[in-house]
């Protein structure tokens, strides 16, 4: 008999209307849960349930939550066939991304969901979501970290956030979905290849201090230079296009300049949903390539976030991490 984990860490799924707004409450989903028949269909498999606590709205997710995360399925993963993780849209696909770095040698699906209107609503793309996701861990076909949501299951370090307010929330502009639930779930051949046969492990994260950074015209580079200080281990910087950026030698090499010296990471990603980075392509990509930053090709932010907290956490020098962001570990780049 197949039976498969939830592991519930909030969101609005599992949300109730209160007076400052929707949130979630302890013990309510696991109720609302056993109260109703659909989530005990024959066709679907078993499935209990792990409630985390607090419950979170995933705005508030942090390093510490991901880590739960892993450790309470590393606790339970010979006893389930696969996982189900309920979270909020708000930061799934950071989670998605940090889990599929943390959890090495998976050989099991491990499927976030939520849901866009909360399932104590009368219309409510909750249940769907959930069965699917529960139908998709019980079939074991995925077997790495996915993100299912709106009838897409996606890679889940190539999805992002695309909807605010869109029952098809979530999109992953770079890579292929690995299924789409129409009359039947059918698989693509995008899905990572043969099962590892190494023993599965989890790497926890640190809280490793690391930074954003959005290009925009006009962006007045000396009011980041005070936090170009040794402390900022890496930078996520969102260029325009291909990689590029204003400000040329005199404006921002300075400041990249100092963070490298410091043995900051810099990773160029692109603010476009789509395609990829290639430093030098433009005279205006040329000087972050001169002066030694990594190209983020077409890593979302989320991935690359993900991924400077991983290799950090694993404890390598700026040289190793440089050649591993440029590197593909587990189909975040193409
Ligand atoms: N703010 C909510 C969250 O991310 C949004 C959602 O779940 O859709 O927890």
């Amino acid at each position: 008999m197949k039976k498969v984990c939830i592991i519930y860490t909030g969101g609005t799924i599992g949300m109730v209307k209160t007076p400052k707004g929707y949130a979630p409450r302890r013990g309510y989903l696991e109720k609302k849960l056993n109260e109703t028949e659909d989530f005990h269909n024959e066709r679907l498999p078993e499935w209990d349930l792990v409630e985390l606590y607090p419950l979170l709205d995933s705005s508030n997710m942090t390093v510490r939550e991901w880590n739960v995360i892993a450790e309470e399925i590393e606790k339970r993963y010979d006893d389930y066939c696969g996982f189900v993780v309920l979270h909020g849209t708000d930061t799934m696909a950071y989670t998605a991304s940090a889990l599929s770095f943390m959890l090495e040698n998976l050989n099991k699906p491990v499927i976030l969901t939520g849901s866009q209107i909360p399932l104590c609503e009368i219309r409510s793309d909750a249940r769907d979501n959930l069965i699917e996701s529960l139908m998709i861990a019980a079939d074991g076909k995925a077997r790495e970290v996915c993100l299912y949501f709106g009838g897409k299951l996606l890679r889940g370090n190539r999805a992002t956030k695309y909807s605010a307010d869109g029952l098809e929330a979530f999109r992953s502009p770079n890579c292929l979905y690995l299924a789409e639930a129409g009359i039947e779930i059918k698989y693509s051949n995008a899905l990572l290849r043969a099962p590892s046969d190494k023993p599965f492990k989890v790497t926890r994260l640190s809280p490793i201090p690391i930074g954003v950074i959005k290009i925009f015209p006009g962006i007045q580079f000396e009011l980041f230079e005070p936090i170009m200080t040794d402390k900022l281990r890496g930078i996520v910087i969102e260029t325009f296009g291909a990689g590029n950026v204003p400000g040329g030698e005199n404006e921002l090499l300075p400041i990249i300049k100092k963070a490298i010296a410091n043995g900051t990471v810099i990773t160029v990603c692109t603010q476009c949903p789509n395609g990829r980075v290639t430093l030098g392509a433009y005279e205006t990509s040329m000087m972050l390539k001169d002066a030694g930053a990594v190209c983020g090709y077409d890593l979302t932010t989320e991935a690359a976030v993900a991924k400077l907290y991983y290799l950090f956490s694993r404890g390598y020098d700026s040289d190793k991490i440089k050649e591993l962001m440029e590197t593909d570990l587990c189909g975040e780049l193409t």
